[in-house]
């Protein structure tokens, strides 16, 4: 089969052996995946991973091949898979029903190979099937909204937040915006694309601010909130400067979630934090179900978020354009 295959510096198309899979696993044609900010972290050599590896956690397909100990029912389903495999039901995480933190799990298309490529063989509990209502292309989507559900999980909105700012618009900020309206919260998007806040703004959000067109985000942002600052603060730029801006953006006593920050380190002062009592979040994977209804009812919308298609033969060109267009929101690779 044909696999993008990242050699520690380029992404090649090879033909490598179909895989394999136990009588738990199933082999999936792999139909559509997403290329995310991790999976572009990782090509650009800002996240370390093993090599050769082939790339890829956002996708979905058919199942054309089931284990023996597999429910016959699978065969022919259309499924999308959670990224967290070879998990152990045994460690302590595990024992709390914390799956996505099992210390045994190897992300797929990062830790291990991933979906890139003609085939998948994915362990059955990582299977969900996606209704006929939404597409292949779109059901890329629910592994990234699941992480946009995970936000407000982890980080519950209580009576005193009203307002939330989202740094970053790439497609988990614009999948945030609609989740945070979701949840009836007034919404001030920040990035240097006017068609992103152009779009953020048609969908729904409050408040637009260019970065780049500014004197300073937490000035802009104060202007909005009567002085105070938002109640809560995201961050999915993944911009290491924009955290001082994120820590001043952030009122007295609000919380502050921090979504992508691969491999960035940072240097701050932290004692107006600890003063004015900020509450720092973090979250990553979340429930897929939730996603799959969100997507399947109509409530969150991501046709609208695809920038651009491209086939598997195109894959480098497909990771380059998006250095070349900043108003670029999401890439996916059809097959
Ligand atoms: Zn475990």
């Amino acid at each position: 089969m044909k696999a993008a295959v990242f050699n520690g510096k380029h992404l090649r198309i090879e033909e490598i052996a179909e895989p394999l899979i136990t009588e738990t696993q199933v082999l999936i044609k792999v139909k559509a995946v997403g290329i995310c900010g991790t999976d572009i972290a990782i090509y650009k050599g800002h996240l370390p991973t093993p090599t050769p590896l082939i790339l890829g956690h956002e996708f979905s397909g058919e199942i054309v091949k089931i284990g023996e100990k597999i429910d016959l029912s699978w065969l022919n389903k259309r499924v999308t898979g959670e990224i967290n495999a070879n998990i152990d039901f045994d460690c302590f995480y595990c024992q709390k029903a914390m799956y996505t933190q099992c210390i045994s799990r190897k992300a797929l298309g990062i830790d291990i190979n991933g979906a890139l490529a003609e085939y998948i063989a994915l362990d059955s509990y990582l299977l969900h099937e996606i209704p006929n209502e939404i597409s292949f292309e779109e059901a890329t989507f629910i592994e990234p909204l699941a992480a946009a559900y995970q936000t407000f999980i982890m980080m519950p909105v209580d009576k005193d937040d009203k307002i939330i700012a989202i740094f970053g618009l790439g497609k988990l900020g614009l999948l945030l915006v609609q989740v945070a309206l979701l949840k009836g919260l007034e919404v001030i998007v920040i990035d240097d694309s006017d068609i992103k806040l152009k779009m953020a703004i048609k969908w729904g959000a409050h408040h637009s601010i260019n970065h780049l067109k500014c004197k300073g985000i937490p000035e802009e942002i104060k202007k909005i909130t009567k002085n105070i600052g938002a109640d809560i603060v995201v961050d999915t730029s993944g911009n290491p400067d924009s955290l001082i801006n994120i820590v001043n953006s952030c009122r007295t006593r609000g919380k502050i979630h921090i979504k992508s920050t691969h491999g960035i380190d940072v240097s701050m002062n932290l004692t107006d934090i600890v003063v004015r009592e900020i509450t720092i979040y973090s979250s990553r994977c979340g429930p897929f179900e939730l996603a799959i209804q969100g997507l399947e009812s109509g409530k969150i919308q991501v046709k609208r978020l695809i920038s651009n298609i491209y086939n598997l033969p195109e894959i480098e060109e497909a990771f380059n354009s998006y250095e070349r267009n900043k108003d670029q929101i999401k890439t996916i690779i059809k097959f």
